[in-house]
């Protein structure tokens, strides 16, 4: 294992300042008094571990990422029990996934050992921002970026990976709600051969304007189809799965979407409940025609910020499918609950998903 260099931030938060933010963390808003960097060159490979206060960085205007965005992310959360430890679920399969990225972005792979050792460094370091209670945890943000300084159009040959955190609360405030997801008709997320299937900046920048226009019609979230516009792809920052009235979970099966770890969690928790599971081509007239006769029962989004958020309605300039005021089902939120209870360590891990920082 690398030895990771250690500044301690001689400045941190006030107390006062910290456990104002832990008792109403919002999302994103505030950061941790330290963060992590691994700097990376075609010559040295992976060097310079550490930890440092957390800061502005300084970067030349000609860094390669502000021009050509070559940038890829992850998030994952880090929960504190009620005994007060605090654990992460799944971080292999993120490092695994940004090393996916990385591959389809052409930048250095980092592997799982330093990209889990990171996290554990910065989360040690600032255990006391790990909030407590509720569905409250320290949201992870692992990041890697070439900031080589060159305007030629080629992949870096200097790389940094980052980690920082943010205290975060609840997705649900006031408990969970379904939502009305917006149906993207103009715009695509990803087409074949692109980068739908990476944690790419440049997919979260593409989801912007029809983001915009789903909070312009009343919707939380919009869903993208694949490119002939008969296929769901999946949401701007979650996956969709649909349930059948025998049980059956549904979700896209397409390479040009997010794999997304909270999904997969879901699905094995609903196969070891005795769901059957198919991941294969989804047709939106799939959903329609389902939830037209009654065999489709249940949408839901699921990913690593919300968990899983219940969808009653699907909406675009023709029509609706479902109704914007149903209730959460059944299936959806006994899933939800089991999924968070292994990860705030209050039912047993069957599947050993989670790990002790
Ligand atoms: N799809 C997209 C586009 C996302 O941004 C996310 C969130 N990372 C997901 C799916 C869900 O992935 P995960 O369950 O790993 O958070």
């Amino acid at each position: 294992m690398t030895d990771f260099a250690i500044t301690r931030n001689e400045r941190p938060a006030a107390d006062s300042v910290r456990e104002g933010v832990l008792a109403e963390p919002g999302f994103g808003k505030h950061f941790t008094d330290h963060m992590v960097s691994i700097d990376w060159t075609v010559d040295e490979g992976w060097h310079g571990h550490r930890v440092e206060p957390y800061g502005p960085l300084q970067m030349d205007p000609a860094s390669a990422v502000l021009h050509y965005g070559q940038e890829i992310f992850e998030g994952m959360k880090a929960y504190r029990r009620a005994d007060g430890s605090v654990w992460t679920f799944r971080p292999e399969e993120n490092a695994k996934r940004m090393q996916r990225s990385a591959a389809r972005l052409a930048l250095p792979e980092l592997s799982v050992d330093d990209f889990v050792e990171s996290v554990r460094q910065l989360v040690r370091i600032d255990e006391a921002w790990v909030p407590a209670g509720g569905e409250n945890s320290l949201y992870l943000r692992p990041f890697m970026i070439a900031n080589e300084v060159f305007l030629g159009v080629r992949a870096a040959q200097t790389v940094r990976f980052m980690v920082i955190a943010s205290p975060a609360g609840p997705y649900f405030a006031g408990g969970v709600k379904p939502v009305s997801i917006w149906l993207s008709r103009e715009y695509n997320r990803a087409g074949k051969g692109g980068t739908g299937a990476a944690k790419c900046g440049g997919n979260y920048a593409a989801s912007l304007l029809p983001t915009q226009q789903a909070a312009a019609n009343g919707c939380a979230q919009v869903l993208f189809l694949n490119e002939a516009g008969t296929e769901l792809e999946e949401l701007g920052g979650m996956n969709v799965v649909l349930v059948r009235a025998d049980g059956t979970l549904i979700t896209p099966d397409s390479d040009s979407i997010l794999d997304g770890i909270t999904r997969n969690s879901l699905l094995e928790l609903a196969a070891d409940a005795g769901h059957r599971v198919e991941r294969r081509p989804v047709t939106l007239a799939e959903w329609r025609d389902g939830i037209a006769d009654g065999s489709i029962t249940e949408v839901f989004a699921c990913g690593t910020a919300a968990v899983l958020t219940p969808i009653a309605a699907l909406k675009s300039p023709d029509e609706t499918i479902g109704d914007p005021g149903a209730p959460a089902g059944p299936v959806a939120m006994a899933l939800r609950q089991r999924l968070t209870d292994i990860q705030y360590g209050r039912a047993e891990d069957p599947h050993g998903w989670m790990v002790q920082l």
